[in-house]
């Protein structure tokens, strides 16, 4: 399958590196163009003279963009290039809505959408194991199975499309829980004087090991922030998972906690840092770990 990459981020530059290694890579196209210019020459792949010539000369066009506007403005833009049969498939996080307008957009041309977030951030992205959830026809997933393999080591079909946004929704959810719980827990093995790495670790080895502390445990201690999973994304996740329950009638009380939450940092110029950039609102300056 022909495949081209739009898209490359934080996720999608090492996303469509393994799509090269699986021998799928055609063509990548990114809005800043120098990124584009610097991964094609990296993989030995073109670079599209814009999303409409990428998707001309593919089979199948993976996005990875910020926000559910940007993957309209994008498939608005693929739309002349597309041929009948070509499959999309989007792995930004954004609703369901904007999945199943997305997915009109490309139907009504003969394509086939899929969409298909992504969890296990960038060192999923890189070593390629991340979990894909996926909305849409069961055959257009058969048919694209092969790019989704190059990029995930998990791949569920959760249903039709917007399925698999929806999913992604509720990783959002424990994604915020599992970033308010580890501060919390920090800010109080900090108080009580113990030795952080030494907690991190061993914890990790338990019933309360998660991913998030494993991976951004070491670094939010020392300060380090980097992204990572930038925290205005999830910020913007969050709304979409706010939107979600209030239309289901759901209650997401951490979400508001944490959306009120990054909407401190982000006020305080915090947003492209990584999320764990949370703890700053437990850890003041003077090394008091009072929650300020
Ligand atoms: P990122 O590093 O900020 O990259 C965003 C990419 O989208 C860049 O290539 C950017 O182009 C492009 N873009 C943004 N708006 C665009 C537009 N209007 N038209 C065309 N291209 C546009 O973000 P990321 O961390 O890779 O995240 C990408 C998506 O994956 C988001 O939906 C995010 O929520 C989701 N996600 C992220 C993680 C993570 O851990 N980082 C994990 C799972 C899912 P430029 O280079 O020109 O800015």
């Amino acid at each position: 399958m022909r495949t081209g990459f739009i898209g490359l981020g934080a996720m999608g530059a090492p996303m469509a590196r393994n799509l090269a290694r699986a021998g799928l890579l055609t063509a990548v196209w990114n809005r800043t163009p120098a990124k584009a210019a610097e991964l094609a020459k990296e993989l030995d792949v073109t670079v599209a003279a814009d999303p409409a010539d990428l998707a001309h000369r593919c089979d199948a066009v993976c996005l990875c963009v910020s926000a559910d506007a940007d993957v309209l403005e994008t498939i608005d833009a693929l739309l002349p290039g597309l041929r009948p049969g070509t499959v999309v498939i989007d792995h930004s996080t954004v609703s369901s809505e904007t999945a199943r307008l997305a997915a009109a957009k490309i139907r009504a041309v003969g394509g086939d959408f899929l969409d298909a977030p992504v969890s296990g951030g960038v060192e999923g992205a890189r070593a390629g194991t991340l979990a894909v959830m996926v909305g849409g026809e069961a055959n257009t997933l058969e048919k694209a199975r092969p790019v989704l393999e190059a990029v995930g080591g998990r791949i569920a079909h959760m249903g039709d499309v917007g399925a698999g946004q929806a999913t992604k929704a509720v990783n959002q959810v424990l994604c915020a829980g599992i970033n308010q719980a580890v501060c919390e827990a920090l800010a109080f093995g900090r108080a009580l004087g113990l030795n952080l790495d030494k907690v991190i670790d061993v914890i990790s080895k338990g019933a309360a090991g998660n991913w998030f502390l494993e991976k951004r445990g070491p670094t939010m201690i020392q300060g380090s922030f980097e992204p990572g999973f930038k925290l205005s994304l999830h910020h913007k996740d969050l709304q979409i998972c706010r939107e979600m329950a209030r239309h289901r009638g759901a209650e997401v009380p951490l979400v508001e906690k944490t959306l009120a939450d990054y909407r401190r940092l982000m006020a305080e110029g915090h947003g492209e840092e990584d999320i764990s950039a949370l703890l700053r609102l437990w850890y003041q300056p003077d090394g008091n770990c009072q929650k300020n």
